[in-house]
């Protein structure tokens, strides 16, 4: 025998007699979640990798080991999971990183990898809410003068410049790290913040800035629910914006979905 045909013979065995590689595309408090639930149900029988794109300054601890930084595109994702032998991909991404989610199916596709997309239960609105759904930043800055001049921005940094706009509208910003720049609004203060949130404080945090109209993303999940809760009890309304599409299935609604498809695809 060569010692090529030797050295991939071995290369095969160690291969197979390695644990499965997860990876999981995080960024969410579901990716911990999910990340501590597989780590609990086969332990050392799998090796899990969180992703993250490396947007906050402290992210949490994970169970498992942690990646850090965009893989440059489709074709080096897909690299990236035939290099790592990755067997399975969770993407437990945010419902609006809509590109991730976007260019982890096409990746996985190209690298014959099976995924999952998670796919956190959205808010329902109730009787007593005064929800105006709008489907980007822009409509919402471009509807917001109509609601309030005392707004809650909760949608994150990425898209704050749409309301630069808003000459006459007062924001109180909440982020998870306090931005180095200044913003691109008019007139502002930042807090910085993790959920997850009391309805009490938001309440408290709302009424202590006057606030009469809430911006926020359509996220669903619990982290950050109480704002919403806040909201209703004040009468408060809020401009809401839409998810994007979400990209191809399989999804699961819950920790336990996910647990439940992976044992599925891991036998
Ligand atoms: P995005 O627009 O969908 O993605 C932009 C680029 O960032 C991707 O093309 C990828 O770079 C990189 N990236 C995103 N998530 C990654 C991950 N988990 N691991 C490695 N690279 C990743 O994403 P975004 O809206 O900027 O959000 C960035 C991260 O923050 C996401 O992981 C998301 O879960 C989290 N997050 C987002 C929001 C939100 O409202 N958008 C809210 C809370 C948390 P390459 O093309 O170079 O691979």
């Amino acid at each position: 025998m060569c010692l090529w045909s030797h050295v991939m013979g071995l290369f095969c065995r160690m291969s197979a007699l390695e644990p499965p590689k997860i990876l999981i595309l995080g960024g969410t408090a579901e990716a911990a979640a999910i990340a501590q639930a597989i780590v609990s149900r086969w332990g050392e029988d799998v090796q899990v990798t969180t992703s993250l794109a490396g947007r906050t300054l402290a992210p949490p601890a994970f169970p498992g080991a942690v990646r850090v930084g965009g893989f440059g595109g489709v074709n080096a994702m897909a690299d990236y999971l035939r290099d790592e032998r990755i067997a399975v991909v969770i993407d437990a991404t945010h419902p609006f990183a809509a590109q991730i989610s976007e260019n982890a199916q096409a990746a996985c596709v190209s690298a014959s990898v099976p995924r999952l997309l998670f796919d956190r239960p959205p808010w329902e609105q109730g009787d007593e809410d005064r929800w105006h759904m709008v489907e980007s930043a822009t409509q919402a800055a471009t509807a917001l003068p109509q609601f309030g001049q005392r707004a809650f921005l909760t949608i994150g940094r990425g898209e704050l410049a749409a309301f630069a706009t808003c000459r006459d509208t007062w924001f109180l910003v909440r982020m998870v790290d306090m931005p180095a720049d200044s913003l691109p609004l008019a007139a502002y203060e930042v807090i910085a913040a993790r959920g997850p949130f009391t309805a009490e404080a938001e309440q408290s945090l709302m009424e202590r800035h006057k606030i009469d109209v809430l911006v926020c993303k359509a996220s669903g999940g619990d982290m950050t629910r109480a704002k919403l809760l806040a909201a209703r009890a004040i009468g408060c309304p809020v401009l809401m914006i839409s998810r994007p599409e979400l990209s191809d299935g399989p999804y699961a609604r819950s920790v336990d979905a996910v647990v439940q498809w992976l044992s599925e695809v891991l036998t």
